[in-house]
């Protein structure tokens, strides 16, 4: 293996090459530099203050534990929500590390159960959908985080998404023209009547600063994929995002920035009408009288097949 280069700021042996940024840092440096990333990214987005609470979605996953710790280290208030999805071995693992973790660092974690809430895992609704299986487990995840942040009085839900994901997903947005999609890509989503504010305070860093931080932090994570990211359309263009980054470095980081100068373009010239679903009261932008949660709750119940969207 070739040896790393020597830190750039105090010379000392290296522990990560930044290739993006042509940056080799000693690991000091490195998790002080991580940190003031996502400092920055919460200030430039105006995305939250000390003074509120933030939830952080914790899959268990490397990217939620680390975005969890950097909020903590840096003095933030914040209390993790995990949804244990039912998802056999894959949920228990994630469940176990984010209750060993919350407990290690005296944080504060909220663990629902879907087969509590709900009656059913997403393995039970797999079974009975036509839709592809993240599909229908993004509507849960979804929904449920969205109100649980509500019920437990945040004002802020913070997700782990990383530069990879996100330049994955504008890639896949793109491909299709999906404008509407496009135009919600973006590290900060304000509250609407019903939604909690959203946002993405990694969105700067790559999956690869998110391992090794973990790694510097003896953080860890769930290394086991859920049963269903096999063959998941997001894992290809990933990949095709590697590729390109692989070659011409920093490709990622400006494809992502470029496009939030010009994401305004992609604002839809009418606002979509939203209504409150009859049965939950939350806001939805179905044309029908129930949300798509409600929907899949109400054809489980009724034993019938979920019909696609
Ligand atoms: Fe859900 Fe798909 Fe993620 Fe599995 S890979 S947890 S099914 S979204
Ligand atoms: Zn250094
Ligand atoms: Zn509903």
């Amino acid at each position: 293996m070739a040896r790393q280069k020597r830190c750039r700021i105090c010379k000392r042996e290296g522990f990560i090459h930044l290739r993006y940024a042509n940056l080799p840092l000693c690991k000091e440096h490195f998790l002080s530099r991580t940190r003031s990333v996502v400092q920055d990214t919460i200030k430039k987005f105006k995305m939250f203050s000390k003074e509120q609470k933030v939830i952080v979605a914790v899959s268990g996953g490397k990217d939620s534990m680390a975005l969890w710790h950097i909020l903590a280290q840096l003095d933030y208030k914040v209390e993790g929500i995990h949804i244990d999805l039912g998802l056999r071995e894959f949920s228990m693992i994630s469940r176990k590390i984010s209750e060993e973790f919350a407990e290690t660092h005296g944080l504060k974690l909220h663990v629902f159960s879907l087969k509590e809430e709900l009656n059913y895992t997403i393995e039970d609704i797999v079974k009975k959908s036509y839709e592809k299986p993240c599909s229908v487990c993004g509507t849960i995840k979804r929904y449920m985080l969205n109100r649980l942040t509500y019920e437990m009085g945040g004002s802020v839900l913070a997700t782990g998404h990383n530069l990879d994901d996100e330049s994955a997903r504008l890639m896949g947005n793109i491909l299709n023209w999906e404008e509407e999609y496009l135009y919600r890509q973006y590290p900060v989503l304000p509250e609407e009547e019903g939604m909690v504010k959203k946002v993405k305070p990694v969105v700067f860093l790559t999956r690869k600063e998110l391992l090794k931080y973990c790694e510097a932090e003896q953080i860890s994570y769930v290394d086991v994929s859920c049963p269903h990211s096999r063959g998941a359309r997001s894992l290809v263009l990933l990949d095709i995002m590697e590729m390109i980054e692989d070659k011409y470095p920093a490709t990622k980081l400006r494809f992502v920035k470029g496009f939030y100068k010009i994401r305004e373009k992609f604002a839809p010239s009418k606002k979509v009408e939203l209504h409150k679903c009859v049965k939950c009261g939350m806001l939805t932008a179905s044309n029908k009288d129930l949300c798509r949660f409600c929907r899949i709750k109400e054809r489980m119940e009724k034993n019938e097949a979920i019909e696609r969207t």
